[in-house]
């Protein structure tokens, strides 16, 4: 926490940045009069993850212009999603506004989120309105994924409704509270509940650069989301076992009660190997996805800090590991 005597900004923003050196002033540009118009007073916390590009430096000349612009500095990059965690640890705000360093998520949208949280609502996330700028490809998936995690899932997700999103202080709290490594922030924000509502957004294209997040890359974040939000996949491996049991125990019935009848004949070979090759395969699928569990169980007993700070830009505090 910051010494006592600092006032409490009433609003900060908190923004993953990962090689965005290019993005950063076009979006403080933006932001500073809207926020100035809106909010008594505000910060702006920027959390670089690990940039490779001239991010860092350009953190630091913003925060030399304006000391109401700090940053963290990971060692490394850690993702976005811890990202996000990090930059909740450091937000001092009674209201927090988590948002992307790539102008996708417009500036203009955050008086909006505003006047829902003086309504009343601890939780206003963006809703997007469309996935225009994506492919089609990223599209389907994320609809797939959405069905998915709602038949599976206990925690249910509001449809659209991403990271861009205000947050009051005690969610931010609530947030900060949970152990967890493996942060699907769009899952937790969902779990912790309080009062919630959606805001419609149209996402903007990026300004510069491009999009981070792979293929491969989104396709591990939905199974972390659905693994850390559901073990109906044990189940599954669970019921498909009873069930091929149920018909393993029945063609056996059957082929008894047929070589009693009529005797036996060699043939059935195919089917042999057939089966077989089906069983080893359903065994491991079970197997695999029991490992998937058992690896996130690792990875969250290690207890390893979230992250590590390199650097700060702007903060007066001096410790060098995350407080979990
Ligand atoms: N980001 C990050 N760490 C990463 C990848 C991305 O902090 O490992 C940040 C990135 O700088 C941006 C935000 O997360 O501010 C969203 O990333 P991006 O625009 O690449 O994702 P998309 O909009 O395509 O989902
Ligand atoms: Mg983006």
């Amino acid at each position: 926490m910051p010494p006592a005597a600092a006032p409490r900004p009433q609003l900060s923003i908190v923004v993953p940045v990962y090689n965005e050196a290019d993005n950063l002033a076009p979006l403080i540009a933006r932001l500073e009069p809207i926020l100035d118009a809106n909010a008594a007073s505000w910060e702006i916390v920027c959390v670089d993850d690990g940039s490779r590009d001239g991010t860092l430096a350009a953190l630091r000349a913003l925060n030399a212009q304006d000391s109401r612009i700090n940053a963290i500095s990971f060692s490394r990059n850690f993702g976005k999603e811890v990202a996000i965690a990090a930059g909740l640890d450091h937000a001092n705000g009674d209201a927090v506004v988590i948002m992307d360093a790539d102008l996708q998520h417009p500036p203009e949208v955050i008086p909006a989120f505003l006047a829902k949280w003086r309504e009343g609502f601890l939780n206003v996330y963006g809703q997007r309105t469309d996935r225009e700028g994506e492919s089609r490809l990223k599209r389907n998936f994320a609809k797939a994924f959405y069905k998915l995690f709602a038949s599976f899932g206990e925690t249910e997700l509001p449809e659209g409704a991403g990271d861009f999103r205000l947050l009051d202080r005690r969610v931010v709290e609530a947030l900060r509270a949970l152990p967890e490594r493996a942060r699907f922030s769009k899952g937790l924000y969902a779990w912790v509940g309080f009062r919630a509502t959606g805001v419609p957004f149209a996402v903007a294209d990026r300004a510069h650069g491009e999009s981070k997040f792979r293929f491969s890359k989104l396709f591990s974040f939905a199974f972390d989301g659905i693994s850390s939000f559901s073990t109906v996949p044990l189940k599954i491996a669970t019921w498909l076992g009873v069930a091929i049991a149920i018909v393993a125990t029945l063609t056996g019935l059957y082929f008894m009660v047929r070589t009693l009848l009529f005797g036996t004949d060699l043939p059935g070979f195919p089917s042999l190997i057939v089966s077989i090759m089906f069983f080893s395969g359903i065994q491991l699928i079970s197997l695999g996805m029991i490992g998937e569990y058992v690896g996130r169980i690792f990875a969250e007993v290690k207890r390893r800090p979230l992250y590590l700070v390199g650097e700060r830009v702007g903060f007066d505090r001096q410790d060098s590991a995350s407080p979990r």
